[in-house]
């Protein structure tokens, strides 16, 4: 199997290729056709799965083809439990989207750090925000960013995102996107609170265990 045959374009394959990327890991193999086609996932993985280009590189592709960047509007969310997975992600994808040929916005967002520099960024809108629960909350209540344009949304690390406490802050989250959207969740392990979040959330799901 190569990054070629799962259907991405040009400009990923040469920013694979400049990072060393030979080959999809298992849970790419699958995650990316299912991300291109429009479905919703579901996917267990570790850390270390390559989960971040698992959904990244489908989702820049689909941006790329339907560029829509307003004013204070996001495309593409990803929510993280933790700062250091917000930088990681966000600095991924940030290496994928290098040769995008519309250029790409990425920011992070996330707490125990100034709000203003991050309102400051967003501003303009961006084409993948990268938050963590309760800072993006903060940011949307403040009116620095709406979320009513988001076409995918991207749970990372979902139970620890609940293993946190932060069930209350994704449900006021969700309450401020279009009900029309791709709904990706990636988790490790799969406890009832992680399960009842999949059933609020996944429409008819490809699941994944890679
Ligand atoms: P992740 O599971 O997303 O945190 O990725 C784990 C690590 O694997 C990261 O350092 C990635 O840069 C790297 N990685 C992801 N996909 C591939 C791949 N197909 N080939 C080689 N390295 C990869």
């Amino acid at each position: 199997m190569s990054f070629i045959s799962l259907g991405l374009s040009d400009y990923l394959l040469t920013a694979l290729s400049d990072l060393g990327y030979t080959k999809p890991t298992p849970i790419q193999e699958k995650s990316i056709p299912a991300v291109l086609a429009g479905h919703d996932v579901l996917a267990a993985a570790e850390t270390g799965s390559g989960k971040t280009a698992g959904f990244s590189l489908p989702v820049l592709q689909k941006l790329q083809s339907q560029p829509i960047r307003a004013r204070n509007k996001v495309s593409a969310l990803v929510l993280v439990p933790t700062r250091e997975l917000a930088v990681q992600v966000t600095d991924s994808i940030v290496q994928y989207a290098r040769n995008c040929p519309d250029g790409v916005k990425a920011v992070a967002v996330y707490g125990g750090v100034a709000i203003n520099p991050q309102m400051q960024a967003m501003r303009g809108g961006c084409d993948i925000l990268v938050a963590t629960p309760g800072r993006l909350i903060d940011l949307v209540s403040r009116n620095a960013i709406q979320l009513d344009a988001v076409s995918v949304l991207i749970l990372d690390e979902a139970d620890r995102m609940l293993g946190l406490g932060f069930a209350e802050e994704l449900a006021a989250i969700f309450e401020h996107l279009p009900e029309k959207r791709q709904n990706l969740l990636f988790s490790a392990t799969f406890p009832d609170d992680v399960r009842e979040l999949v059933q609020a959330l996944l429409v008819n799901p490809v699941e994944i265990d890679a």
